[in-house]
């Protein structure tokens, strides 16, 4: 598929995340770092069942869910990081780090997502498998941002078909743990990937409802760079204006820009951006004869809560396509 999305426009949001961890230091895809944590630590309290199934540790919603699908009955999957928890700003608790050195497989993403957890992960590596699955991804698939040489968007699960291709990295880790089980692990593993690539089809398909000219995704997050270049949906990203400090007019300006010229009906942000911010938009555009109202709010770095229909990586995806198509078409 044809990615339409101009360098210009990417740039700012593929190096958002590593940004994150090195310079901004809590600003920008964030939300309140210790709030989510402290939300984490609580969902993630349950203990891991020593009925003879793997014990499976994951980082994030997305891994978990995978991972799950994959083990069926032969494992417990535990996620780290609940709902709302930022990845990139995630550190592990002293509880975390029970589980993941009882773990007999520890999965991440990897790309740098889990920031914050690179020590630990090298520390387990001794002991225990430690499997980066979104690692060996090919690299000619990965976004590179060009101010960071070598480092890669870790956002991969936003491009379906990508992220189908981690199932097999997924299967190997769990079969070389349980070789007994490998038959159930890839046959699980074939099945999700089937329903991972007809989700993939079911994006491009609900997408074309919307006109090519208004298929920009004004978003706050950094998140949706590999969304963008799968699906032919140019990403304009209010990311770069920290949630701590005032908004840029500049960067203000570059999006309002956008919106009129491409006459987008609708801009999606997360609650990590100030309504200031959000509404110095609305007001540029207006000011331009553009009224832009706020789309539905989108999932990005976890999975939704209980009750959100957006608690499984399919549900997830739905759930942002259908807020999308809903809000541009
Ligand atoms: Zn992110």
């Amino acid at each position: 598929m044809k990615n339409t999305l101009s360098k210009a426009l990417l740039a700012p949001l593929a190096l958002a995340p590593i940004v994150l961890a090195a310079a901004l230091g809590g600003a920008g895809c964030s939300q309140d770092a210790r709030a989510r944590k402290t939300a984490a630590g609580q969902s993630a309290r349950s203990s891991i069942s020593a009925t003879g199934k793997l014990r499976v540790v994951a980082t994030t919603g997305m891994v978990a869910d995978l991972a799950r699908r994959v083990a069926g009955e032969h494992a417990t999957v535990e996620a780290l990081m609940g709902p709302g928890v930022d990845p990139h700003l995630y550190k592990p608790t002293a509880g975390d780090v029970g589980k993941l050195s009882r773990a007999d497989l520890v999965l991440y993403n990897g790309l740098h997502l889990e920031g914050k957890m690179g020590q630990i992960f090298a520390r387990l590596a001794r002991r225990r498998p430690v499997v980066a699955i979104a690692a060996k991804l090919p690299k000619a698939r990965l976004l590179s941002p060009p101010e960071y040489p070598g480092a890669h968007d870790p956002h991969v699960w936003f491009d379906a078909e990508l992220w189908s291709r981690t199932v097999a990295r997924v299967v190997e880790a769990l079969a070389e743990q349980r070789p007994a089980s490998r038959a159930a692990f890839a046959r699980n593993g074939e099945a999700y990937r089937g329903e991972l690539l007809a989700l993939d089809r079911w994006v491009v398909e609900q997408l074309a409802a919307i006109p090519k000219r208004r298929r920009v995704l004004v978003t706050a997050h950094d998140a949706f760079g590999y969304f963008g270049k799968r699906y032919a949906v140019e990403v304009v990203g209010l990311q770069g204006i920290s949630t701590t400090s005032k908004a840029s007019l500049k960067d203000i300006k570059r999006v309002a820009d956008v919106i009129v010229a491409r006459k987008v009906p609708a801009i999606f942000v997360e609650s990590s951006v100030p309504r200031r911010t959000v509404e110095a938009v609305q007001a540029a555009c207006a000011s331009r004869g553009q009224a832009v109202r706020i789309g539905g709010e989108l999932y990005s770095d976890a999975l939704g809560p209980r009750g959100s229909g957006a608690e499984t990586y399919l549900t997830m995806v739905r759930h942002n396509v259908r807020q999308i198509v809903e809000a541009l078409r």
